[in-house]
């Protein structure tokens, strides 16, 4: 036993330096830890043979949770559909070992982050190339999930299309839109009222003055299931997912940083203070790089670390809000809808497309970001529905007149008040913080891009396959919004 641990210690003193040495090529430098410990780490490691395997994630989580990391290459904080995927490209991109990868969320079940409850829309009809592109290849990632991963979990991608329609006043903008997402490879076009009515009969376009059909990669899919997927596949490759909320950052002065425009001495931080759902356990993870992918509660999160809070470069707040969006289904037996039934946009605001085939369908509205949203009751939910939805709803498609809500939910997705797009990218203070969120109402369609792209710049050093430099934090700091120019 004790020339086995001789030899062990001698082993992994040559690998720490080799890994040290290896690491600080694409990461921040970090202390190597203490021989002996390493050693009684990976003794434990390998006892665990005799464990029985976690079985499901939810086990898996429990498990590492025993395994509690004291440090880690990546934080993440947010394990929604963008920190998942984020977590799943750093262990890919690393061929899975290379990297230490921890994903914090104050709750494990995910039950209701933004990804659960969202509809999984998915359309290129935009007028950013950025958000076009992330839109192609969220949907690339989707076509293509059985073959990377497998049978096991069906993401359900309902390629039926995405049907814009637009007013007089919005005619001009979607035909500009169209020319510009062609030019990165969509295949949409423009029908006039008479091509819509003869396409689908059903819709009422009086008012409505052109459309916009997404004939390939739009449409939708079961947004908890591909969360289920990224994050078990994250898992699988190593990714090490805590059960504990993010309360506070510790910070150090480091008189070896300049940081060009601040005065006085860099305050950096590599520490993280987290809560264990036990109230009273409160523990620090020591990492390289921290990464806020925490939704809605992103600009809270990024306070902790004196964002928007302390002065000069971190006086500019992360300008993420909470807004409700509400979702209702309901059944029409008069319309059963025809397979190629695509999901439809109107210009008021409401969306709506089929669930099956057997004449149930869902319908979604956000109110307008200046509108008080009601509360989560099911008086004010139904309110909301009967006097800001159906009106709207049963104008475009008179047989939807006299339906009634069979169901229905909502809940928060993180709002971007300075343009209403996601904010990607390396805070300007902070060496080793990156931000990925804000993504508004495309977070879901948006997810494997935004992993892939975080990744590249993490292990790649920049952006690799789509360039989101645009949408960085620092065009807050040169006040240069984002807008995304849709329809009305
Ligand atoms: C009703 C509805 C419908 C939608 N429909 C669509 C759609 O059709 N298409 C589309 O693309 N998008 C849609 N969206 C938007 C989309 O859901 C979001 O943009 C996306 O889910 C954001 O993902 P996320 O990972 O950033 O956030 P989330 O999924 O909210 O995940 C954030 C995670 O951070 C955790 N967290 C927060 N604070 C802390 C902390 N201090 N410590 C640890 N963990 C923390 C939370 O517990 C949460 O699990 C919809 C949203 C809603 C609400």
């Amino acid at each position: 036993m004790k020339m086995h641990l001789r030899r062990l210690l001698s082993l992994n003193k040559s690998l720490i330096d080799r890994r040290y040495f290896h690491r600080t090529s694409n990461l921040c430098e970090r202390k190597p830890e203490n021989p002996i410990w390493r050693t009684l780490r990976i003794l434990g490691e390998d006892l665990q043979f005799k464990r029985r395997a976690p079985k499901t994630p939810e086990e898996h989580v429990k498990l590492l949770n025993r395994q509690f990391p004291r440090h880690a290459d990546v934080v993440i904080i947010g394990g929604g559909a963008i920190g998942s995927s984020i977590a799943y490209w750093l262990k890919y991109k690393t061929n899975y070992d290379g990297i230490h990868v921890v994903v914090l969320d104050k709750d494990t079940t995910f039950k209701k982050c933004s990804t659960a409850i969202s509809m999984g829309a998915l359309t290129q009809q935009y007028s950013l190339p950025e958000n076009i592109q992330l839109a192609t290849y969220g949907a690339e990632f989707l076509r293509n999930s059985k073959r990377t991963f497998g049978d096991e979990i069906n993401i359900n991608f309902d390629p039926a299309g995405y049907l814009l329609l637009a007013s007089e006043d919005g005619a001009s903008q979607l035909e500009d839109n169209i020319k510009l997402q062609n030019e990165y490879g969509t295949i949409n076009i423009l029908l006039s009222p008479q091509q819509i009515k003869k396409r689908f009969p059903y819709l009422d376009v009086t008012d409505v003055a052109i459309g916009s059909l997404g004939l390939e990669r739009e449409g939708w899919f079961n947004a908890w299931d591909m969360l289920t997927l990224i994050r078990s596949n994250a898992i699988k490759l190593g990714a090490q997912y805590i059960n504990a909320e993010a309360i506070d950052f510790l910070f150090e002065e480091k008189k070896d940083i300049m940081v060009e425009g601040v005065e006085g001495y860099y305050q950096g931080t590599n520490q993280i203070v987290v809560k264990l759902p036990n109230e009273e356990d409160y523990r620090t993870i020591e990492f390289a790089y921290c990464i806020i992918a925490a939704g809605h509660e992103s600009t809270e999160v990024s306070k902790l670390a004196g964002i928007g809070i302390k002065p000069g470069m971190l006086s500019i707040p992360l300008p993420i809000e909470k807004r409700q969006r509400y979702v209702y289904s309901f059944d029409c037996k008069e319309h059963v809808p025809s397979i190629n039934t695509p999901m439809i946009e109107d210009y008021s605001g409401i969306y709506f497309r089929r669930e099956g085939l057997a004449g149930t369908f869902l319908v979604g509205a956000s109110p307008h970001p200046d509108f008080t949203p009601p509360s989560d009751s099911e008086e004010d939910k139904s309110k909301f529905f009967n006097e800001m939805v159906l009106p709207c709803l049963s104008r475009r498609v008179p047989a939807f007149k006299d339906v009634q809500v069979t169901g229905s939910w909502s809940g928060p997705y993180d709002y971007n008040v300075f343009d209403g797009n996601g904010i990607v990218g390396p805070h300007p203070y902070y060496i080793n913080m990156y931000l990925a969120t804000g993504f508004s109402n495309q977070g879901i369609q948006q997810a494997p891009g935004v992993g892939r792209a975080v990744a590249e710049m993490i292990v790649d050093g920049g952006f690799k396959t789509i360039d989101l430099t645009r949408l960085g934090f620092d065009r807050l700091i040169v006040d240069k919004p984002m807008y995304q120019l849709r329809i009305a």
